[in-house]
């Protein structure tokens, strides 16, 4: 049967708020959660993915319980990350705003802790925290929990793997007894399962889904590519969707680098978030990519967490995660609110054992895409630019005056001859980007080939090698003979095959045997050259002689065949 709100108990004024905010009826997990906490005071433990609506599932219950009169902290709500914080107080300032008298904060670090304190000293009922920043406040006496008749743990699974532990830890003690502590988590790892027997009695479980899978309304795709395509394959992802909104996951803060700065360079509307971005800056990228005026923001799994975006069209893993729950985090960032999502895997033809565990956490097959070529992503791009042509908004009025003088102009062009023209401004640079581009799928006959190649020792083909930077170059006296030595040393393996070393002024790259390098960056871990400790991080394949990728926004683009671009410029919405 089909749940209303109206049918959950819940205030009057809550229910105009929700209905306010276009919630028509409640989804699984509110349902669940709701009629549970509306009638009983037994812990709860649900297994629940981002998007499934579960902020409505613990707050509204909470809020309708709270008593408005009393100026005391009845409720504290953990969040993992200052994001996540800041929606779910914002959500509840929207779910509250016809309660008179009901007041909360957010309490998060990278702000002002004295204007948080005054915020609570003014009195408020509820307190939307991370655990460090509440942990902090905790320690300055400015918290009294005393009186908490609710607490949740939202997102317990990402709290725990961000480190968070012992702060939940002293966090929970501090908390009176008989207070109601409600546990909402994606995933299940045996922490949450610990926590739930340390601090919950005989908690209710429910589950929204199948446990650790992934969101339902995700369709799984991979591509196969070699590693040193893994860049172009994006690129050419990306050309053929011209209204992706998407994050792409990056395994490290210097791939997510890299890989943001190439796509802006080449003319794509991308931008980066990573542990090295200012809060500042973050916010500013994070405002772009809500309002859409950024198409893509690249990340690592940790800057991404609490990332509020309901509508993205595809998640790409531009690598896929060594744990499986991660790509289930990932994946579940699209497909929410009920909308459609793509999760797309970029994968090297040796990483389809990682694939399988993945596919065994999510209980999907994904299915297997080809990179397009050059051909089906100039179609693509063809018709999407004639469907921005058909729906353009013309300004009749502004162009008036210019038009008799206009058609004059164009007077001795047929309909056709226009047309073609017109399309041919736009089009010609894709045209000719994508010239001559190969087929980069990998197929049975071309993966022996390279295998055959490599094997007699012929040209070399570095399709499947792993390209590496190395915090070491030139000045500090460093020979490729030395960066042989080093790979060596780290691989306690005789004679892996390595490609191309290019040292630079205080850095340097190599290339090894792609087969190898998952555990290259740690085996370098506490190797030194000449006292410097080394640090070796992936990096992204060197620029081939075509360049395989196009970009949406290519107008203005600065690669060597596009016109510089005099000043970077806001680009409109899409
Ligand atoms: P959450 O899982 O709480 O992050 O919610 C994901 C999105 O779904 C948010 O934008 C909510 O505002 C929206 N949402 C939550 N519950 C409902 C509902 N019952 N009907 C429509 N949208 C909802």
């Amino acid at each position: 049967m089909d749940v209303k709100f109206e049918d959950l108990g819940l205030k009057e004024e809550i229910l105009t708020a929700i209905s306010e905010m276009g919630y028509e009826k409640p989804t699984p997990v509110q349902s669940e959660a709701i009629t549970h906490l509306m009638a009983s005071h037994q812990d709860l433990v649900a297994l629940a993915q981002t998007g499934t609506g579960k902020t409505a599932a613990f707050s509204l219950p909470v809020i309708h319980q709270i008593d408005t009169s009393l100026k005391k902290i009845q409720a504290l709500v953990l969040s993992p990350t200052r994001e996540l914080g800041i929606q779910i107080a914002k959500n509840i300032e929207q779910y509250t705003k016809h309660i008179p008298g009901f007041r909360s904060v957010a309490v998060y670090g990278g702000s002002s802790i004295d204007a948080q304190i005054r915020t609570i000293k003014r009195g408020v009922q509820v307190v939307v925290g991370t655990p460090g920043r509440t942990l902090d406040l905790i320690k300055r006496k400015k918290l009294d929990f005393s009186n908490i008749r609710w607490l949740v743990l939202d997102e317990a699974d990402e709290m725990l793997s961000m480190g968070f532990t012992e702060d939940l830890n002293s966090i929970l003690e501090g908390t009176p007894d008989e207070k109601q502590t409600l546990l909402f988590s994606a995933t299940m790892p045996p922490e949450i399962n610990r926590i739930a027997k340390n601090y919950m009695k005989d908690p209710k479980s429910i589950t929204i889904g199948t446990k650790n899978t992934g969101a339902k309304n995700v369709e799984h795709h991979y591509y196969l590519a070699s590693a040193r395509d893994r860049y172009i394959a994006l690129k050419r992802i990306v050309d053929m969707h011209p209204k992706i909104y998407a994050i792409i996951f990056c395994r490290t803060r210097r791939e997510t680098k890299e890989i943001a700065d190439s796509l802006s360079q080449e003319g794509y509307n991308a931008d980066a978030i990573h542990g090295d971005v200012s809060q500042v800056q973050r916010e500013y990228v994070m405002n772009r990519f809500r309002s859409k005026q950024l198409q893509l923001l690249v990340a690592t799994d940790v800057a991404a967490r609490g990332v509020d975006v309901d509508d993205l069209t595809h998640v790409i893993n531009y690598n896929l995660p060594d744990d499986p729950e991660i790509y289930v985090h990932r994946s579940g960032r699209t497909g929410r609110a009920g909308k459609e999502g793509v999760s797309i895997c970029i994968v090297h033809s040796r990483e389809q054992h990682k694939l399988r565990q993945v596919e065994k956490m999510v209980k999907k097959t994904f299915d297997r895409k080809m990179i397009p070529t050059g051909a089906e992503i100039c179609q693509t791009q063809l018709f999407s630019l004639l469907d921005k042509m058909k729906n353009v908004e013309v300004k009749e009025e502004e162009i008036a005056t210019f038009l008799p003088a206009v058609l004059e102009t164009l007077t001795d062009l047929s309909r056709e001859d226009l047309i073609k023209q017109f399309v041919s401004l736009e089009f010609n640079r894709f045209l000719k980007y994508y010239e001559n581009a190969p087929d980069i799928n990998i197929t049975k006959s071309n993966r022996n080939d390279r295998r055959d190649r490599n094997s007699r020792g012929g040209r070399r083909d570095n399709s499947n090698f792993a390209r590496f930077h190395i915090n070491v170059g030139h000045k500090h006296n460093i020979l490729p003979k030395d960066i042989i030595a080093l790979i060596n040393r780290a691989n306690k393996r005789d004679r892996v095959a390595i490609g191309q070393i290019d040292i630079m002024k205080s850095f340097s790259f190599f290339e090894i045997d792609a087969a190898y390098a998952e555990n290259l960056p740690t085996a370098f871990n506490k190797m030194t050259f000449k006292g410097t400790p080394l640090m070796v991080e992936p990096s992204k394949p060197k620029k081939n002689n075509y360049s395989g990728g196009g970009g949406n926004y290519r107008r203005g683009g600065r690669s060597s065949d596009r016109p510089k671009r005099p000043k970077r410029r806001n680009r409109k919405p899409f």
